[in-house]
């Protein structure tokens, strides 16, 4: 299967060049082998090649190809759910672990950034979790005392203290948590695989894995040049699993989200915006999610077309409307690029663990928050292939359960964007 170019977004136009990532081209025995080379796939690389594993990654088209290259770039602590309900749902000790894992993966993320010396324009100026009606503001705050209870550092903005961090007066309150942040997604990507190689790791693209068994007590991939044989296998292959998998697909929707860029805004307007230059997304049905980049650029994102992009603004226009209706001043601006991925929604929304045997790891479903997520997770699932199943796990492991009536899933989607935006627009 021939690699498919990254579409064209502001990221491609503005990143580093690409690590040299040669083709799989003869057979080659490792330790551990990884499938998909997105945060997931490239930090448990990293900290595998750091452990002194001899790790090769297979990546379908190139590093950062995935959701991993065209994301919103927000750098964003914690899970769909709260500290309690986690507590509730998953008791003391797992549930404490993944709280102090989730809302501590900015920190992670930022650390390694710095500690590898990535230049990916990495700023840790927090995100605002920001409510649209008062049914939103209601569970703003419960989220703010659920923090503030465990000892974070979050805190709850009223009304007008939303409007001076964010420069529009849309929003009724507003979560600031300061371990937020943003970054340029497709350079840290980038730079996360030249790290991995620098530690050892061999990583190549163009290198579909077409099949994955068993044999002889290792395992076998094929790619359609050539073979690895493994003592374990990482597959983080997320929205983008293909059947290689026995149903893995079926465990998750592959949902489009979408993202419009202007040129640098001038001084005046980019100071009213976003001031501090935290990322900030709304908390709704539909989520509007938007940042400017280190460039003064505005990036919005939100819900789009169900199909790749090609480049052409005109089908991301309400998000443009939705910009200038939050900002007048916006109008004239030139919307230069608009692109959009797919990232793996759950059906309970929790990122899912697979543990098919104690030689074989499965991760995937950060829905939305992979940024951080999937960095850190990188790093547990580096350790858990090295330490086996006493190694700390801070996910519940699950089995692999396909959903029924996957089939549908575009038109789901389609229903569950009109009714969510329904529901935002009478605030239910
Ligand atoms: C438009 C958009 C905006 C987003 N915004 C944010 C945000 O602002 N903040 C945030 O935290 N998260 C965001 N996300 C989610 C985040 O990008 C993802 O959660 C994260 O990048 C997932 O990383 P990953 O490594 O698990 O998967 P991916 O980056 O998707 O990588 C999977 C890789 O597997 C490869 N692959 C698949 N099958 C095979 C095979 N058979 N053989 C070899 N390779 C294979 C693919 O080519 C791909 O490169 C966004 C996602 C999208 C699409």
């Amino acid at each position: 299967m021939p690699a498919v170019p990254l579409p064209t977004s502001l990221y491609t136009d503005t990143a580093h060049p690409a690590p040299l990532t040669p083709p799989l081209d003869g057979d080659r025995t490792v330790s551990v082998a990884i499938i998909g080379a997105g945060f997931a796939g490239l930090s448990a690389a990293l900290h595998l090649a750091e452990m002194g594993v001899d790790v090769c990654v297979l990546e379908a088209n190139e590093p950062g190809w995935g959701a991993s290259g065209r994301n919103g770039g927000q750098v964003n602590p914690g899970l769909k759910f709260n500290p309690d309900e986690l507590l509730a749902r998953f008791g003391g000790d797992l549930g404490q672990r993944m709280i102090t894992m989730a809302w501590g993966a900015p920190d992670f993320t930022f650390g390694l950034i710095s500690r590898l010396g990535i230049d990916c324009d990495a700023r840790q100026n927090g995100t605002l979790r920001a409510a649209t009606n008062a049914l939103t503001a209601k569970a703003v705050g419960i989220t703010a005392a659920q923090c503030a209870a465990h000892g974070m550092p979050a805190r709850l903005l009223d009304a007008t203290e939303t409007e001076l961090a964010t420069g529009t007066g849309r929003y009724s309150a507003a979560l600031f948590d300061p371990r937020g942040g943003d970054l340029h997604p497709l350079n840290f990507a980038r730079g996360l695989a030249s790290a991995a190689q620098k530690a050892g790791a061999f990583i190549h693209g163009n290198s579909c894995v077409v099949s994955a068994r068993k044999q002889s007590g290792k395992w076998l991939l094929r790619t359609n040049m050539a073979t690895v044989t493994a003592d374990k296998l990482l597959v983080v292959t997320n929205a983008y699993a293909d059947g290689l998998w026995p149903g893995l697909r079926k465990t998750l929707v592959p949902v489009y989200s979408s993202i419009v860029a202007t040129e640098p805004l001038p001084g005046a307007l980019a100071h009213r915006i976003l001031p501090h230059r935290p990322v900030l997304y709304e908390s709704g049905h539909i989520t509007v999610y938007y940042r400017l980049d280190k460039q003064n650029r505005l990036l919005m994102g939100g819900r789009g077309p169900q199909r790749t992009l090609t480049g052409q603004t005109g089908p991301l226009d309400y998000l443009k409307r939705y910009a200038e209706a939050l900002w007048p001043d916006l109008r004239g601006v030139r919307w230069t690029h608009a692109w959009n991925g797919q990232l793996a929604i759950t059906p309970d929304h929790l990122p899912h663990l697979h543990e098919s045997s104690e030689d074989a790891l499965i991760y995937l479903g950060c829905n939305g928050r992979g940024v951080a997520l999937a960095t850190t997770m990188g790093h547990q699932l580096a350790e858990r292939l090295v330490g086996g199943q006493s190694a700390r796990i801070d996910l519940p492991v699950t089995g692999i359960e396909p959903m029924r009536f996957h089939a549908l899933w575009p038109i789901g989607v389609h229903s569950a964007m009109i009714w969510g935006r329904m529901k935002d627009r009478l605030g239910i």
